[in-house]
């Protein structure tokens, strides 16, 4: 069995004043995230362009161009990173300004860091859920085999054409997608059976147990699909 992946979230912390940008990435850093810091807006804007985070903390009174503007400008071009806003004034206008420009969160300063660490663990975890799986075409070639989803059929380890039910190319999708990952029974249940239909675990073992038969060499040790106990599973190249 392989153990679950450890993913670093990385996290952009746009904040001007010194010594508050050093404490948030050094404590951010001891939790466990990968931090990159910039200390003006336009730097957001060009750093996001070219980097993908799981999270920005965006202090609104940054030089150049304020906190809010700048989170406009990240909507603007269909980016929805996570936004936590950081704020020296505490007037419930710039909560709602903030929320309404597209910020996920807000916090006011001084903040309590347990606070903030505990809201930055939240956003995180919700993004995660949501992060866009990796575009893959119709047809897919891994180890000698090839899947094609559009027309419900595979070429298996033996290089014998096998047809797939919808919901196995649904789900050999969704695994392949997220290649390296582990993708949760919940969002497998959702993705492919729906919100309404409920399935048991065994189901999906079912399911993984006739991917291994057709795409593994060896059965008992899989290289590609993987059952992560408690958790879900995983497919890898
Ligand atoms: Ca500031």
């Amino acid at each position: 069995m392989t153990a679950p992946k450890t993913y670093k979230a990385s996290l952009l912390v746009a904040e001007d004043e010194e010594s508050l940008r050093e404490a948030l990435k050094l404590n951010l850093e001891l939790e466990g995230y990968e931090v990159t810091t910039v200390d003006n807006g336009p730097a957001v804007i060009k750093t996001v362009k070219n980097e993908y985070f799981d999270l920005i903390i965006l202090d609104i009174m940054l030089p150049d161009m304020d906190g809010i503007t700048v989170c406009e400008t990240i909507r603007m071009q269909h980016n929805d990173v996570p936004i936590l806003f950081l704020s020296a004034r505490n007037s419930s206008a710039d909560r709602v300004e903030g929320l309404k420009k597209g910020g996920d969160d807000y916090l006011t300063k001084p903040f309590n860091l347990e606070e903030l660490l505990l809201r930055v663990d939240k956003l995180v975890t919700k993004n995660k859920r949501i992060k866009l799986p990796q575009a893959i075409g119709d047809t897919y070639e891994f180890d000698g085999c090839v899947i094609d989803f559009g027309a419900h059929e595979c070429i298996d380890k033996n290089k014998q054409a096998q047809e797939l039910s919808k919901k196995e190319a649904a789900l050999l999708k969704l695994l392949i997608e997220h290649e390296g990952e582990v993708v949760s029974r919940e969002q497998i249940l959702q993705i492919v059976w729906g919100y309404n239909v409920y399935p048991t675990t065994r189901t999906i073992d079912n399911f993984i147990l006739n991917f291994r038969k057709f795409f593994e060499k060896d059965t008992r040790n899989p290289k590609h699909f993987h059952s992560i106990r408690g958790i879900g599973y995983k497919f890898t190249k």
